[in-house]
């Protein structure tokens, strides 16, 4: 049996215990922990599928995360359960749902709870998190940490450790890949290691670096299709979402330079507010824009600086690869990129996330393991957030705990199609009124037809992907669809109780308290 395979199968809590009855010889416990294989877990904010090349980009090209596909595995269909920051962190962690694991909303994440850095740590594993932590409470599991507060800076970032603060100089989509480097260089030797390289590019305020800032100013970037979506059919959510690029990108998303004379105060008003005309200079001439001339400007002020936040961590993943190959550590470490969540890209005319519509519903995923996965797969599968702890435990060689709700991956890495796959996931989103103004809502999305239940207000909608994947047309309600309507409503109902979620719908949301300074470290 291969070494890698040697502790598969067994509890982390069978192996402490042999290891503690002294069953297993020092030689032994070496072998089986050096081989198996490190995983670097890169995470970036708010990067939908749709802005990588490799998963058919029409705006932008992502040279770096296309070679990690083309040498690895590509999932076209992994799904987050609740398309929001903090939420898909902690159901990443603890591979359980929103109503399982406290973190319905932006509130702390309990760190005493069981979750994957703990039982990778538990089993021999070093652990470390650099980057996007995003869950308010200090970081448990992870033998060494250096995060962002809250939603953190892009330039000259403050990061907090166990040692206490430190403010680095420079874009933090650099300073983080550099920390992910030392970690690995630092690391023990007698370990494998997991590390979490999660960046906080490209959230807003999509502020790019020096070396990108000019990218795409020699053309106009594609707008999407639905840009100016008249919501026609759907349920009032949609027209009650204050997330439109026409009407709430505001002054500092735009990167529009403040008058002169204001103060600090009234500086930081000014950018909160949304113009709703703008003078800029076209071909050397000063031209004032309104209406649709002006959506057009800030489609394409927002998108291109979305599109330049990529473009950093795109080459960062590239110099990242490079240094795992110069450190000999290609073939045995498993290197997954994907996305907290996806994101509307002038997409329904929207930015921002929340909904459970595709765009922002599907997260990329990408996994290489030269030592397992045969280069170039793509997989329809469907995937969710709360699959990869499972994943994780599995490819190191451990057992999945019964109460993670996900399952891995790792047959589909190895190009295996396992029995029962699921055919369709669970979907809930909380906050109401919230951010964005965006309704609560749950739903289901299957192999081909989607439904979702704005409940505070009982409306419905229900789409067919396969003739509508861009779901414009809300079939609720519709008398020739009344038969699939009913039996994704039933479907829905199973899955509600299969997945746990015995919440109906009257419960008090968690205070929203992760954005401030998260937590003080505690220092030794
Ligand atoms: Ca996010």
């Amino acid at each position: 049996m291969p070494p890698d395979r040697l502790l598969a199968g067994w509890t982390q809590l069978s192996v402490r215990r042999l290891i503690g009855l002294g069953l297993l010889c020092a030689g032994l416990v070496h072998a089986a922990t050096t081989t198996r294989p490190n995983i670097v877990f890169i995470m970036t904010d708010d990067h939908a599928a749709h802005a990588i090349s490799a998963y058919g980009s029409k705006i932008n090209q992502t040279p770096h995360l296309d070679q990690l596909a083309a040498e690895g595995i590509r999932f076209n269909r992994c799904f987050v359960g609740n398309s929001i920051c903090t939420p898909s962190r902690a159901s990443i962690l603890t591979g359980k749902y929103s109503h399982k694991n406290g973190v319905p909303t932006f509130n702390p994440f309990n760190g005493a709870q069981p979750h994957i850095g703990k039982y990778l740590q538990q089993s021999g594993y070093h652990t470390g998190i650099v980057g996007k932590w995003h869950l308010g409470t200090e970081p448990t599991g992870f033998d060494e940490y250096s995060v962002l507060p809250g939603q953190g800076a892009y330039h000259n970032p403050m990061f907090l450790e166990r040692q206490g603060r430190r403010t680095i100089p420079g874009y933090a989509t650099d300073i983080i890949t550099d920390m992910a480097m030392d970690f690995v260089r630092n690391r023990p030797a007698d370990k494998p290691f997991f590390l979490c390289l999660h960046h906080k590019a490209p959230h807003r305020e999509w502020s790019p670096d020096a070396k990108h800032a000019t990218l795409y100013d020699d053309r106009d970037i594609p707008e999407p299709a639905t840009l100016r979506d008249d919501y026609s059919t759907r349920t009032d959510a949609a027209r009650e979402a204050t997330m439109t690029v026409a009407r709430h990108l505001n002054r500092r998303d735009l990167k529009l330079p403040p008058p002169g004379g204001l103060t600090e105060a009234e500086t930081n008003r000014w950018y909160g507010t949304v113009p709703m005309e703008v003078t800029t200079t076209v071909n050397g001439q000063e031209v004032t824009l309104k209406d649709e001339a002006l959506l057009r400007w800030k489609y394409q002020r927002y998108i291109k600086d979305y599109l330049r936040c990529i473009a950093s961590v795109d080459d960062n993943v590239g110099r990242f690869l490079t240094f795992l190959d110069v450190q000999g550590l290609r073939e045995n470490t498993v290197v997954v990129y994907t996305s907290d969540q996806g994101f509307f890209l002038g997409d329904h005319g929207w930015y921002d996330k929340r909904f459970m519509y595709e765009e922002c519903l599907r997260m990329p995923l990408i996994v290489r393991w030269p030592a397992a996965i045969r280069p170039g797969q793509v997989t329809e599968a469907m995937a969710q957030n709360i699959d990869f702890a499972p994943t994780f435990m599995e490819i190191a060689g451990l057992k999945v705990p019964g109460d993670m709700q996900g399952r891995s991956l790792v047959p589909w890495l190895r190009g295996q199609h396992p029995r029962n796959w699921r055919t369709a996931v669970y979907y809930r989103y909380y906050h109401d009124p919230g951010h964005h103004n965006t309704r609560a809502h749950y739903g289901i999305r299957t192999e081909t037809h989607k439904l979702i239940h704005f409940w505070k207000v009982d409306q419905w909608e229900c789409y067919d992907l396969t003739k509508d994947p861009a779901e414009l047309h809300n079939i609720y309600g519709d008398p020739t669809q009344a038969r699939v309507v009913a039996r994704l409503k039933q479907q829905l109902v199973r899955l509600k109780r299969d997945v746990q979620d015995h919440d109906e719908f009257s419960v008090t949301l968690p205070k929203d308290n992760v954005d401030s300074l998260s937590f003080v470290p505690a220092i030794p």
